[in-house]
């Protein structure tokens, strides 16, 4: 079943936009199944249990993990080191706090700016506004050990498709417009990690570069 999925999205995907198989929950088993129909990226959202999987998988070499839960600064050693991009950046204190452990750790981090456009209250991230403002104030003088490349936007949690695709037209304006506006950031600053199990053919239609996905391929959580 995995390996079937995983052939179905090569297919369907985009050849510009990347799977991320979102591994949570899951045994290192349905991973490496996944390993064995060609996945490589992998998305974990909880530090202790990412740390876990990436020391039971350390001989696999170019299987990579991405990050997209939420990250307390305290937690930053757990995952930072592990993972090639965060996609769950959602406050100017994480991002302070990634930028310090970068500049101790001599490292360079990878991240995402996760946007808060779902109705719901609990989802956490920068409204569009402090997306804009973060990305024309100079990031890159602000956060010298931090490449923010792009976006991360989830979908309300609803069968009404008109919600979700009005949420991710919006992300997607966005990020045109930063592109626009921040000329000089566009060699970085160009994806887009929009779309889940239920929602990705909606963000596809609105310019994702990865989608998410977890249930679709590897069954429910348990
Ligand atoms: C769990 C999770 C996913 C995958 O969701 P599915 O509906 O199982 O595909 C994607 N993104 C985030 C941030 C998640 O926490």
């Amino acid at each position: 079943m995995i390996k079937e999925t995983i052939d179905l999205f090569n297919r369907e995907l985009p050849s510009e936009t990347k799977l991320v198989a979102v591994s949570k929950f899951h045994p290192v088993e349905d991973i490496l199944e996944a390993y064995s129909a060609g996945q490589r990226i992998f998305a974990e959202s909880r530090p202790q249990e990412l740390s876990a999987k990436v020391k039971a998988l350390e001989a696999y070499e170019d299987l990579e993990f991405h990050f997209i839960g939420h990250l307390q600064t305290n937690k930053l050693k757990l995952v930072l080191p592990y993972v090639s991009l965060v996609h769950s950046v959602d406050s100017l204190r994480l991002l302070d706090a990634i930028q310090k452990w970068a500049a101790d750790n001599g490292r360079r981090v990878n991240v995402l700016l996760e946007l808060h456009v779902a109705s719901e209250s609990t989802k956490q991230g920068f409204t569009p506004d402090e997306a804009m403002e973060v990305m024309t104030g100079h990031p890159q003088d602000k956060w010298p050990d931090v490449r923010i490349c792009g976006l991360m936007a989830m979908g309300s949690f609803t069968d009404d498709e008109a919600v979700v695709e009005g949420e991710f037209s919006r992300v997607e304006s966005l990020f045109n417009e930063i592109r626009k506006k921040c000329p000089e950031l566009s060699d970085t600053f160009r994806e887009l990690s929009m779309g889940m199990s239920e929602d990705w053919r909606i963000a596809l239609r609105h310019g994702s570069t990865m989608v998410r996905i977890g249930s679709s391929i590897f069954g429910p959580c348990h």
